[in-house]
């Protein structure tokens, strides 16, 4: 478990939360939003650690008694709501903090709450949740972890500190594979782009068979587009749903693809490449197609995505999308 000056990337969210506890200013409520693996929860558990700290600094000693505890996951002050179905019920809410708020903490100044996944929580879980957070003791700090904080109470959004994740420079995920997981830096490049941003998804991807799977399949595919025929090319993309491979991540790989190729189309320079082992066949794609053409089907790329969202039949969209990418 880390300490603030351990985790990549977030400057902001840190800094926030270093400032606040060298002003002694804790809120008591936050909202950390960003998506799964981004470091939301790395993020909490660090300021839950400082703030028991026995040093009292900005960052957790990692060697007192109050840290050993968080380490090893036996701080009695530190509490991770934990639910059983697929919501956080009022039940949840009441028995694990509304119940305990009031017992002041054992051995800390603060008493913390981690609610993780707290979109799940019903209306209901987060009226009750409310009328802690609207008058709580002195020494109780709530951070709520989700993916989606529109999911929540206008009344409870207007009672948290926000705190919203943004995704890194692919660069800075790219050295971290490299660097600290030792992936070949071609590979790297490839999680990095594919990630987003997003450090525990390229972590993922870069211990995935899978991935490699998806890579083959769609470069195949991509290389192909203009040679073969439609119907065998909805073949293929109908086998990859069989084969349960996430259709949104093949969108994002076709995206990967064809900015690539623009990009070479645009610099020459093969350096910048994300598939540089493609080099030949980005060339030639970007040699045939003119600007309007990546235009059009990067757009073609979004629609699908958004007509998938919007569950229109998957073929229907996919064959809308390979056809603009057959012309261009
Ligand atoms: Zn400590």
């Amino acid at each position: 478990m880390p300490g603030f000056h351990d985790i990549l990337g977030h400057e902001a969210v840190k800094q926030h939360f270093q400032k606040a506890i060298e002003a002694h200013k804790i809120s008591h409520a936050y909202i950390l939003a960003g998506e799964a693996g981004m470091g939301r929860k790395s993020l909490a558990n660090a300021f839950a650690m400082t703030l028991l700290c026995e040093k009292g600094k900005s960052e957790p000693c990692m060697e007192c008694h109050a840290c050993r505890q968080v380490l090893s996951g036996n701080h009695p002050d530190l509490i991770h709501v934990t639910h059983e179905k697929s919501t956080i019920g009022v039940d949840d809410i009441r028995e694990q903090i509304n119940d305990t708020i009031m017992i002041r903490p054992y051995s800390s100044y603060y008493k913390i709450y981690i609610v993780d996944e707290a979109e799940k929580m019903t209306v209901q879980a987060q009226n009750a949740l409310l009328k802690t957070i609207e008058e709580p003791p002195g020494y109780a700090v709530i951070i709520l972890l989700t993916t989606n904080p529109e999911a929540f109470l206008p009344t409870i959004l207007s009672r948290c500190i926000q705190l919203k994740l943004r995704p890194l420079r692919d660069s800075v995920v790219q050295e971290y594979l490299a660097g600290s997981l030792q992936v070949p830096e071609k590979e790297a490049r490839l999680y990095a782009a594919f990630a987003r941003g997003n450090l525990g998804k390229a972590i993922r991807l870069a211990g995935s068979s899978e991935f490699r799977h998806l890579y083959d399949e769609m470069v195949y595919m991509l290389k192909s587009v203009k040679t073969m025929e439609l119907s065998e090319l909805l073949d293929r993309i109908k086998r990859w749903k069989d084969e349960e491979l996430d259709i949104g991540e093949c969108l994002d790989f076709m995206q990967v693809w064809y900015r690539d190729a623009l990009m070479f189309k645009v610099t020459k320079d093969p350096d910048l490449l994300i598939f540089r082992d493609e080099f030949i066949a980005l060339d030639k794609l970007s040699k045939t197609t003119g600007y309007d053409g990546f235009e059009k089907i990067l757009e073609a790329i979004d629609k699908a995505r958004v007509r998938l969202e919007a569950n229109v039949n998957m073929e229907l969209a996919m064959e809308l999308m390979l056809l603009v990418m057959k012309e261009n």
